[in-house]
């Protein structure tokens, strides 16, 4: 089961994500996908969940309907016991600043901008006082503490992307989400990012997300959900490697069966 943590802030509920029969449809009549086809799920403060599934399965839908960058045709999400519709777009932008953090797989750090400076931006950007001493400590946190004036430029990708999960938790947010964040990594960069994210569940308890192709990483979670077609099809408690990577082989070959 989930490792459960008291959540880090007052007021902050014990279900961090909830989905309900959400359907996410694009393209016009005639011509439509159901990327997400009825996902339902709820996950706990405190945890940290992978989503695999093959390519096209709709696990980037899943996760930008879940951190509200997408809204769904149908269905529901709450993030913290909020729901996220009936929002009008400068309300769900100020939603997301408060409750939602995100790591891409290509870092989206901006390259005028010393790594102080970026990691200070969702601060100003959420209209709050740029806490340097705070944004001073989430960047020692992440082992960045003398790359302060630093460009992201000088920086490896394994240095960027940890710069993107300090500006991802300087808010402090409910749920801090992951289209595969270690994909364009090294191993051993990669790594030391998911041991970031499990430091973020353990020492802080807040709740993680991550999409990824990597049996290895998805590891480092408490649980797995699988996607295949927009649906969950298995999930998976303490996940081990080999045993994510054996299920992934049979999750291509019962798509492959549905298709033949
Ligand atoms: P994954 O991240 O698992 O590869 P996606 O969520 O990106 O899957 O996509 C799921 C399905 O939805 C795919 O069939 C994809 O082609 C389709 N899709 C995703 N985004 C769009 C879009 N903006 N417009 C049309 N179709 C899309
Ligand atoms: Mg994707």
């Amino acid at each position: 089961m989930f490792k459960r943590k008291g959540p880090e802030r007052a007021g902050r509920s014990a279900e961090a994500l909830r989905l309900e029969s959400v359907r996410r449809i694009y393209g016009a009549e005639g011509n439509r996908v159901a990327a997400l086809d009825g996902v339902s799920l709820s996950l706990p403060a405190g945890s940290f969940t992978a989503v695999m599934g093959p390519s096209g399965s709709g696990k980037s839908t899943f996760l930008h309907c879940a951190a509200g960058l997408d809204q769904p045709t149908e269905g529901r999400v709450f993030v913290d016991g909020q729901e996220l519709a009936g929002r009008d777009e400068t309300a769900l932008t100020r939603f997301r600043r408060e409750h939602v953090g995100f790591v891409f797989q290509q870092f989206n750090l901006l390259p005028a901008l010393t790594v102080m400076q970026n990691v200070t931006l969702p601060l100003k950007l959420a209209g709050r006082r740029a806490d340097q001493d705070g944004a001073r400590a989430v960047l020692e946190r992440v082992g960045l503490g003398e790359r302060l004036h630093h460009r992201p430029s000088e920086l490896s990708g394994g240095q960027q992307q940890r710069v993107a999960i300090a500006r991802a938790l300087v808010t402090r947010p409910s749920v801090l989400f992951g289209d595969e964040p270690t994909g364009a990594l090294d191993t051993r960069s990669a790594r030391a990012v998911l041991a970031l994210l499990r430091e973020a569940v353990d020492v802080h308890g807040q709740t993680v997300v991550m999409v990824t192709h990597d049996p290895v990483a998805a590891s480092f979670a408490d649980a797995v959900v699988f996607l295949a077609d927009g649906r969950i099809v298995g999930w998976m408690a303490q996940p081990s490697a080999e045993a994510v990577a054996e299920r992934m082989t049979h999750l291509s070959d019962d798509l492959d069966q549905a298709v033949a």
